[in-house]
């Protein structure tokens, strides 16, 4: 597929793939608030979704709608990157549209033309509500495939065929099982958070699914972080793709004001009701490591008289949603949640995001606090840091390039001591002879699980020890 690059943008020497990947990288600078000259006009889009982005209120192309918008109307395979808030949807969802505009052919039933792939339900929701915005003046059949639903309505929808399906991968195969849906018509297909859509959790059903495309589609992966394996991963997907990068990839936005406080876990609790509780927060995520430690953190919040709610992968999707309406209608200032609510998630005036806990996946550290500072905006990340995560901050500062703390700081975090590992104990080898049996006949006796052999063993080492635990297990009722 060859890929011509669009006016207006610079053309740069490819830097970063094989050679035979690609001939070059259109590279465009800036964010959201740059005063781009380009206009929505000057990227040939149809008069109705034009009209659309009037009525939305938009005004310019953001830097990253001005890179992919042109490449992807022309049918390119494109890798995006842009930060966290920047118009990447719109910036894959205007191409779709133009396309679905200038189309006269029939749809086919059970089919779709165009596949969004999203990580979360609350992802996919919230593009299928921008493509829907997008899309008001254009005759389009648009759905939503998810799990934590009534498959049912689904299947209604993808009946007669539609334009574009918004799917989560795990319900998407479960209608190709059934035969609900095909996707053999399937034009373009975008992975958005394409690294997390890349990772080890989502792979296998990535390539189940990109299997049951048709070869000659666009591919076009989109995020704010592209770690460099994962970027190579991808490449298994894309034909001369063009890649549009708006900024070094996992760079946060300049724009949110980034604190890392040192905390120990035991008083974690206290800093956050003292962060919650000054008067500059309106509207705050916070974010922890576990499902359970969002439920017990939601908790203390609202022992403490605050508004809350959790949100993670346990709550049922009808209070998934319930706390993210909350949130979004301001019902509730503060929303705890683990890292499903950490990529796309787009709601206004977030004033904070609190990292309770720092992320295991540096990436994620990006996400989380990119929820924050949206759509030209400014905001302010605050996050915890015990000693015994100092690991995490290492891989955090190395991702984004910068120092996250203070000199003092510094020397206070060198200066604690790291609780030490709890020595391993030694494992005991235990040879188990193969049995050939006995040549007779007779039952094979059980084999000894290595279990019991090492506590026979044990016991050998240590009589005593085998004593105190016999006699405690004679004491147990049966
Ligand atoms: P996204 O990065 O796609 O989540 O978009 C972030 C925010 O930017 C959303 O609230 C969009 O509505 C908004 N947005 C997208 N494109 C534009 C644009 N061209 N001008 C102004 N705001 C925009």
């Amino acid at each position: 597929m060859r890929v011509t690059p669009a006016a207006g943008l610079r053309k740069l020497p490819y830097l970063g793939h094989p050679p035979s990947a690609q001939s070059y990288c259109i590279r465009a600078f800036g964010d959201v608030n740059d005063n781009s000259l380009t206009q929505f006009d000057d990227l040939g889009l149809a008069e109705p979704i034009l009209r659309a982005l009037q009525t939305e209120g938009y005004t310019t192309p953001t830097p990253i709608q001005e890179g992919i918008i042109p490449t992807m109307v022309q049918g390119g395979d494109v890798v995006g990157i842009a930060q966290t808030g920047t118009g990447k949807t719109a910036a894959f969802v205007l191409p779709l549209l133009q396309r679905i505009s200038k189309s006269k052919s029939k749809l086919h039933s059970k089919s779709c033309r165009y596949l969004v792939l999203a990580p979360t339900r609350e992802l996919a929701a919230q593009i299928d509500k921008q493509v829907r915005a997008y899309g008001r003046f254009l005759k389009l059949k648009t759905t939503i495939v998810v799990g934590g639903v009534k498959p049912g309505p689904q299947i209604r929808a993808l009946k007669p065929g539609v334009d574009i399906v918004i799917a989560t991968p795990g319900r998407l195969e479960d209608h190709l099982s059934t035969g609900a849906v095909g996707l053999d018509q399937v034009e373009t297909v975008v992975l958005d958070e394409a690294d997390q859509m890349l990772d080890l959790g989502f792979l296998p059903a990535i390539r189940r699914l990109m299997a049951k495309l048709p070869k000659d589609r666009q591919t076009v992966l989109l995020s704010a972080t592209m770690p460099k394996q994962i970027r190579k991963l991808a490449n298994d997907f894309l034909t001369d793709p063009c890649e549009v990068s708006v900024a070094p990839a996992a760079k946060p936005i300049d724009r949110i004001d980034q604190h890392m406080m040192l905390v120990a876990s035991a008083d974690k609790r206290t800093a956050l009701l003292e962060t919650v509780g000054v008067s500059d927060v309106d509207r705050a995520i916070v974010f922890t490591r576990t499902k359970r430690g969002a439920d017990r953190v939601c908790q203390h919040l609202l022992k403490a008289g605050h508004k809350a709610a959790a949100i993670h992968g346990n709550r049922s999707q009808g209070q998934r949603e319930r706390a993210l309406a909350d949130f979004k209608k301001g019902r509730i200032k503060v929303l705890v949640a683990t890292d499903i609510a950490a990529r796309g998630i787009d709601i206004d005036d977030i004033s904070h995001v609190i990292n309770y806990e720092l992320p295991n996946v540096p990436e994620a550290y990006v996400h989380r606090i990119g929820r924050t500072a949206r759509a030209g905006k400014s905001g302010i990340a605050v996050s915890f840091c015990d000693p015994a995560e100092r690991k995490q901050l290492r891989d955090i500062e190395r991702l984004i390039g910068r120092s996250l703390l203070s000199d003092e700081d510094r020397k206070a975090l060198e200066a604690a001591s790291v609780p030490p590992t709890p020595q391993r104990k030694k494992r005991v080898r235990v040879q188990v002879k193969p049995w050939h049996g006995r040549g007779d006949g007779s039952r094979k006796p059980k084999r000894a699980s290595r279990k019991s052999t090492a506590r026979k063993s044990s016991t050998k080492r240590n009589p005593q020890k085998h004593r105190n635990a016999s006699s405690r297990r004679d004491r147990v009722p049966a």
